[in-house]
């Protein structure tokens, strides 16, 4: 028996069966006394205090969190040998006096008898390896006694005590029963018949303990489903129950001995490892198991007879160094598993300490670019475009930070997460103003620019305001010629989102007068039909494929086949990280209308644009 709730229980009874041995055990002592045979009960008494102080002896070494798991066996096994003593010594005494009929002793000893057997069917109701025997044993010489009386009354209570003795047990069982329901309720999910959060959190404390004592390892799995949130909003709470049951059954069917599986809540489940010797096995082990159950999550589902596909990411923690505690496993094995689903989902990350210093990073991101604005560490670059001629046609505008205590932080690193949190609708109308502003700046100074290029990003794109405060700034900054020269980046993810709006929320934006390009085509869903349907003036061509031009022959032929697409759309084609001769003269055999990259300028500041320009 493995449970901490019962091991407590038992161990609470201890000074219960303490006391209601030497209490009436000494009045065994006193009665003996008086009719002058002390000696027997004297001897008797002496053994009960010897096990009484072994007995507080070990109820004192009862450390419910501190105890490993062996460890806790060892200890409940003295316990279990705490109350088979005790009980067989009331059986002892029972014998000494069941023959003293002279002094009526014997109703004693058959009373206490029976009450040491009711004591035994209430006190150790946990367990039945405890109630079961003791009972046997106490009650067995009662119906053999009276059976050997020879009279009627004796057979009549030699079968009485037989059927008390079952119903003892009856009783026993019963409650032990209901006691192993109501706890089998407490530690585990209702939904899906895995061990709880609550129990879960229980076994890895203990199973920690283990590890450190016996310098043994193990891991962790995490795995959180992807996006269930969607099938639990879209398709009710009923489907989603079936597919959490499912996907357990199928969690579980990937198990092996030692492991142990919970659910911690939602869409949520969690996998403690076996003890393992040495200190690479986990993470072999573990590997293998997140990719197999990542497999065997992925066939798909039928619920209701829907067909239902999911996936899960897993984050891995090991337990490498001995001083990690339960609580710390938990957030290493949560941090490698958010990182699995920034990586795209699907996947599996182990936790190291890189990775904590990644997290770390990011978090201090993003507190910093909170105050980002506020301080004025935003500025603008702009990169040129040029035509065929080499000739300045457009800009990019490309947003950068630097922060006093990070350094230059790329947009690469803090446009994700600015729109995780959030802050790109502050930052992106701050861009947007400022290059409005500058565009206007230009125009009165004469700088000549037919094309300005703002990237927009998806939540920005989305933002409930977005239009509204577009045509604001419009209005505020620039004439309705200027407003032509505007182009609106937007990458190709954002048909991932219901098209109908896209195409909506384009068509707004082109009423403005502002054109609209799909940025680093080639690299996201790019489904060509998506392009047919949406209202974009513009491509550009990824610069991973602009740079693979001179080594691959697949990227060429890729290159050529996007602006043959784009002539027939009659969308005009901009190369990105175009950086050199042989790049750009392919790109213009290819009749790419617009070239921007290192081979003709990097990003720029605004005077150093204009010097540029002149
Ligand atoms: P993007 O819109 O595709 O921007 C082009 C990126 O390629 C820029 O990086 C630019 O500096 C870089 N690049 C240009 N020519 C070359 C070249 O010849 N070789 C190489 N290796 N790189 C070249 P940057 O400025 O770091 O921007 C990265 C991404 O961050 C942008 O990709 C864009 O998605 C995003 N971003 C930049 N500025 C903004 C902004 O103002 N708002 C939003 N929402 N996103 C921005
Ligand atoms: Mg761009
Ligand atoms: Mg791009």
């Amino acid at each position: 028996m493995n449970n901490n709730y019962f091991h407590s229980y038992l161990h609470k009874q201890m000074p219960v069966m303490m006391i209601l041995s030497l209490v009436p055990g000494f009045a065994y002592v006193f009665l003996s006394w008086m009719h002058g045979i002390p000696l027997r009960a004297v001897g008797w008494y002496g053994v009960i205090v010897v096990t009484s102080i072994w007995g507080s002896r070990v109820y004192k070494e009862y450390r419910d969190d501190e105890l490993s798991g062996p460890r806790l066996e060892a200890w409940y096994q003295r316990l279990s040998l705490f109350y088979y003593i005790t009980f067989f010594l009331w059986l002892v005494i029972f014998v000494l006096f069941i023959f003293e009929k002279q002094y009526n002793l014997h109703y004693i000893a058959i009373f206490t008898e029976i009450g040491a057997a009711v004591v035994a069917s209430t006190l150790l109701v946990p367990d039945k390896k405890l109630f079961i025997p003791s009972i046997i044993m106490l009650m067995l010489p009662l119906v053999i006694y009276f059976l050997f009386l020879d009279e009627w009354y004796g057979y009549v209570l030699s079968a009485f005590s037989a059927t008390l003795t079952w119903v003892l047990i009856y009783s026993a069982n019963s409650s032990h029963k209901l006691l192993m329901q109501t706890n089998f309720q407490a530690n585990h999910d209702f939904l899906t018949g895995l061990k709880n959060r609550h129990y879960f959190i229980n076994y890895l404390q203990k199973l920690m303990l283990t590890l450190h004592e016996y310098k043994t390892y193990s891991f962790l799995l995490l795995i959180d489903l992807d996006h269930f949130k969607t099938i639990n909003d879209s398709l009710g709470h009923e489907v989603g129950d079936s597919l959490l049951q499912k996907v357990a059954d199928r969690i579980q069917d990937n198990l092996f001995d030692g492991a142990l599986l919970a659910r911690l809540g939602g869409d949520e489940f969690v996998i403690a490892g076996p003890e393992y010797t040495t200190k690479d096995e986990p993470a072999e082990v573990a590997e293998r198991l997140a990719n197999r159950i990542l497999l065997s999550l992925k066939d798909s589902y039928v619920v209701d007879l829907q067909h239902l596909y999911i996936s899960a990411s897993i984050g891995v923690s090991l337990v490498v160094d001995q001083a990690n505690d339960a609580n710390r496993l938990i957030k290493e094995a949560d941090i490698a598993m958010y990182e699995a689903k920034a990586n795209g989902r699907n996947g599996v990350l182990i936790f190291d300490e890189d990775m904590a210093q990644r997290v770390e990073l990011k978090l201090e991101i993003e507190r910093m670019l909170h105050f980002s604005l506020d301080m004025n560490e935003i500025y603008l670059l702009y990169q040129p475009q040029v035509n065929k001629n080499n000739h300045l046609v457009g800009v990019e505008v490309l947003v950068r930070w630097k922060n006093e205590r990070l350094g230059d932080i790329f947009p690469d690193v803090f446009i994700p997460i600015a729109e995780h949190t959030g802050f790109i609708i502050e930052l992106g109308r701050y861009i947007m103003e400022n290059a409005f502003r500058t565009l206007s700046v230009w125009e009165q100074q004469g700088v000549n620019i037919n094309q300005f290029s703002i990237n927009v990003s998806i939540r920005q794109f989305f933002y409930h305001d977005f239009v509204d405060d577009v045509r604001l700034l419009c209005e505020e900054y620039l004439s309705p010629k200027m407003r032509e020269k505007i182009v609106f980046e937007v990458t190709e993810s954002i048909v991932a989102a219901d098209v109908d709006k896209v195409i909506g929320l384009m068509e707004q934006i082109k009423a403005l007068g502002i054109r609209l390009s799909m940025d680093d085509f080639g690299t996201g869903y790019s489904s060509l039909s998506y392009l047919k349907l949406l209202p974009v003036d513009e491509i550009k061509i990824d610069r991973s494929f602009v740079s693979e031009i001179n080594s691959t022959a697949s990227d060429r032929v890729m290159v050529g086949s996007i602006l043959n697409l784009a002539r027939e759309f009659n969308l005009s084609v901009v190369a990105e990280g175009v950086e050199t001769a042989e790049q750009f003269e392919f790109l213009k055999e290819c009749n790419c209308d617009v070239f921007q990259g290192f081979y003709f300028s990097k990003p720029l500041t605004e005077s150093e644009l204009v010097d540029y320009i002149s």
